[in-house]
């Protein structure tokens, strides 16, 4: 059983389940609450943004990082998605993390393994359509995570939109005795949305990426100054991002939060969901017109 225990700190890395479950048992035996930051890793200002959110809301913040396989299509990155634990740790720390859970493949998903968690419908739109097993895979581990953690409250990235409305609707559904709240997008100067996936971004990519954002803001001006049609405010963000040489979108969406389908005109709860191909890098981005 490996457990580690830095000296200063006492942030703890534990690898296995059943030794996290002890730690957390004795935590809340004494009144504890426990609040979980599920993670892949490879750290960025948004992940550690999210460790700020749930601090103060808990006495120990639990930070988990698993590369879920589960959520990777058989085309997708995970081989290469990148990693790279000890700087992971070193942020973590810092950041005022107290246990990182840090398992292997086999720890989570030991054989055989049949069961799986389905948000239907929820999982079949926006991403869903390029990555028919990726939210299947995400609630799946989330639920797992739930359950070995049993967190008062959890936090995720509004970043990632169509995944938390799906744990929202997953919470919900099926009853987890789990709060959980809402960080919002963090961004490099230029306006990108971080995210773990940004390395694979050529120079010249990187520099035509911040188009995404700059599209959703002016999408956002043109709503604040009247402009309700969901044609009108798409095509808009089509023309933008398309006058990115190395764009491609996979899709501009106007839905509602409620139930992510597409929605005639801008109402409360509405919001942009873009996904753009540069290169072989996927990314996605959102703006809401009404908090
Ligand atoms: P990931 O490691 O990509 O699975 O992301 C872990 C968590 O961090 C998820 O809840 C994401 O929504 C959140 N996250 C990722 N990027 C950002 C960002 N730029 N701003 C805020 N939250 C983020």
């Amino acid at each position: 059983m490996k457990v580690f225990k830095d000296s200063e700190t006492g942030m703890q890395i534990i690898n296995e389940i059943d030794k996290l479950k002890t730690v957390l048992m004795d935590y809340r035996k004494t009144g504890k609450r426990i609040g979980l930051v599920p993670t892949m890793g490879y750290f960025h200002e948004g992940h550690l943004s999210l460790i700020d959110a749930i601090r103060g809301k808990v006495d120990i913040v639990v930070v988990s990082l698993f590369v879920n396989p589960t959520q990777f299509g058989p085309a997708e990155d995970l081989d290469r998605y990148p990693r790279d634990f000890k700087r992971d740790e070193r942020l973590a720390r810092e950041r005022g993390a107290d246990i990182i859970f840090y398992p292997g493949v086999k720890e989570m998903y030991p054989e055989p393994f049949f069961t799986y968690v389905v948000t239907d419908q929820l999982s079949e739109v926006l991403c869903g359509k390029s990555r028919p097993v990726h939210f299947r895979g995400v609630t799946t581990i989330v639920a797992k995570l739930f359950n070995i953690v049993q967190p008062d409250v959890a936090v995720f990235g509004r970043k990632d939109a169509q995944q938390l409305i799906i744990i929202q609707r997953m919470v919900n559904d099926l009853n987890f005795p789990v709060e959980v709240i809402v960080a919002p997008i963090v961004r490099e100067p230029d306006g990108l949305a971080m995210s773990s996936r940004n390395v694979y971004l050529s120079e010249d990519e990187r520099k035509q990426a911040p188009i995404i954002y700059a599209a959703l803001q002016k999408a956002f001006e043109t709503v604040q100054n009247g402009e309700t049609n969901a044609e009108k405010i798409k095509q808009l963000i089509r023309q933008k991002i398309e006058s990115a040489e190395l764009a491609r979108i996979e899709y501009i969406e106007l839905i509602a939060e409620r139930d992510l389908q597409p929605v005639d005109r801008v109402e409360p709860g509405s919001f942009v969901a873009v996904a753009v191909l540069f290169g072989k890098t996927r990314l996605i981005d959102n703006l809401a017109f009404f908090n």
